[in-house]
C-alpha cells in the first residue's frame, strides 16, 4: 500500500483570525499587544514564532518583555542579553510588517509589582539596579524606572492585582510616589483574561493610559473569531513613532473578548463606523431597521428611550445584539411613521464601556 505524506510549513493551511475593525478619521486604529514572553525568560516559544502568532491575527504591533529579573531558562538559553529575543525576531518582523517595540519587564515583589518598560534603548542598563541577593527587592524602584525615563522610555505598571495577598488591585504608596514622579505613564486594565473595573477608574481618574495585553507565555491558541486581549492604538501614523505619541497622549481603548473599555472620545467613533443604518417603511405603522455592524465586534445594545418606537425580532425587545460582520434586522413599530422623518433612539452599548461599569450611550438615528 502506498501512503503519501504531505508536510505543509506550520502556518501554510492557517488563514488570518484578524479582529475587523473600523477606520476612525484621522486615525490608524493600530491593534497592539505590548506584553509577551519567550524562551529568553519565561515563555515557550522562540521570538519568531511570536511573531508569527501576531501576522495570523493581524497585529499591526508587538513587543517581547522579557524579565530582567527571572529567567528560569538561562541554562539553555546563554545570552546576556536582555534585548536578544528582539534581536532574533527583528528580522521576520520586519518582513511581515509587524512593528516590533524594544522592550522589557521590571519584574520586582508586589508592592510596587512589575513593570513594563516599552522604546526602551539599553534593557542591560537594568541589571545595575537588580538586588543580586533577592532579585525580587523592589526597594530601588523608583531609580530603576528614572534609568527608563532616561532612556525617554514608556512605562506602564502591569496586573496590578498579581502577587497581591488578596489578589486585588491596590493603589500602594509606592505607587502614588511613581505617579507623582511620572515614572509610570499607564496600567494595564485587562491582561490576559482579567479585567479590573478599580484600575480602568484608577487611569481615567489619574490620566494614565489605559492599557491591554495578552502577557501570553505559552504558545497563543486561539479558535477562528476568538482574539487575544489587546490594546487599540489611535496613531496618527502607521509607525513606531506614532505608537509612542499615542501612548503618551492616551489615545487607547482595552479590547478583550468582545468588549471595549476607554474614553467616550475614543470609543463612540469605533462604534459610529462600525455600523451603517438603513430603515424602509412598510406603512405607517411598520419599518424595518437593517443595521450592518461592519465589524468584528458584537454590540449589546439596551433600549433606554425609544420615544414611542417599539423594537421587534420575534417579540418586543429591549436589549439587543447586533451580532459582529452581519446584516441585522429588526422590525420597529410605532403608531404614526412619517416619511421622509429622521428618528432617533436611545441605548446603551452595553460591552462598550466609558466608566467603570458605566456603558457608553448611544443615540441610533436613522431616515424611515
Ligand atoms: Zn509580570
Ligand atoms: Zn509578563
Amino acid at each position: 500500500m502506498l501512503v503519501l505524506l504531505t508536510v505543509l510549513p506550520v502556518f501554510a493551511q492557517l488563514k488570518k483570525n484578524s479582529l475587523k475593525l473600523p477606520s476612525i478619521q484621522g486615525y490608524e486604529l493600530l491593534k497592539c499587544d505590548f506584553h509577551m514572553h519567550t524562551v529568553f525568560s519565561d515563555g515557550m516559544v522562540w521570538p519568531t514564532t511570536r511573531v508569527l502568532e501576531a501576522n495570523q491575527e493581524g497585529l499591526d504591533a508587538i513587543a517581547l518583555t522579557e524579565h530582567i529579573e527571572y529567567t528560569p531558562k538561562s541554562e539553555d538559553f546563554t545570552s546576556k542579553d536582555h534585548l536578544r529575543s528582539y534581536a532574533i525576531a527583528e528580522k521576520s518582523a520586519k518582513e511581515l510588517g509587524i512593528i516590533l517595540i524594544k522592550a522589557t519587564e521590571i519584574t520586582r515583589r508586589m508592592a510596587p509589582g512589575h513593570f513594563n518598560v516599552l522604546f526602551v534603548k539599553d534593557a542591560n542598563a537594568f541589571e545595575t539596579f537588580v538586588n543580586k541577593d533577592d532579585t525580587r527587592d523592589g526597594k530601588n524602584i523608583a531609580e530603576t524606572l528614572d534609568e527608563a525615563k532616561k532612556q525617554g522610555a514608556f512605562v506602564f505598571w502591569n496586573h496590578p492585582w498579581f502577587q497581591h495577598p488578596e489578589n486585588r488591585s491596590e493603589w500602594q504608596k509606592i505607587h502614588e510616589e511613581l505617579d507623582q514622579k511620572k515614572l509610570i505613564s499607564g496600567i494595564e486594565v485587562v491582561n490576559g483574561d482579567r479585567y479590573d473595573s478599580l484600575v480602568f477608574k484608577w487611569c481615567l481618574d489619574k490620566n494614565l493610559t489605559i492599557m491591554s495585553n495578552s502577557d501570553i507565555h505559552a504558545p497563543m491558541v486561539l479558535f477562528p473569531g476568538q482574539y487575544r486581549a489587546m490594546t487599540l492604538v489611535l496613531a496618527k501614523e502607521r509607525s513606531e513613532k506614532g505608537i509612542q505619541e499615542a501612548l503618551v497622549n492616551h489615545r487607547t481603548i482595552a479590547c478583550m473578548e468582545g468588549q471595549l473599555f476607554g474614553k467616550e472620545e475614543w470609543v463612540k467613533p469605533v462604534v459610529d463606523n462600525s455600523l451603517i443604518v438603513k430603515a424602509r417603511q412598510i406603512n405607517d405603522k411598520t419599518a424595518i431597521l437593517e443595521i450592518e455592524n461592519t465589524s468584528g465586534i458584537p454590540y449589546k445594545m439596551e433600549l433606554t428611550d425609544a420615544s414611542g418606537i417599539r423594537f421587534r425580532l420575534n417579540s418586543p425587545l429591549n436589549d439587543f445584539t447586533l451580532d459582529a460582520l452581519s446584516q441585522n434586522t429588526i422590525t420597529i413599530t410605532s403608531s404614526n411613521f412619517v416619511k421622509g422623518t429622521e428618528y432617533s433612539v436611545k441605548l446603551n452599548v452595553l460591552n462598550v464601556q466609558v466608566g467603570a461599569g458605566k456603558p457608553l450611550e448611544y443615540i441610533l438615528k436613522f431616515r424611515i
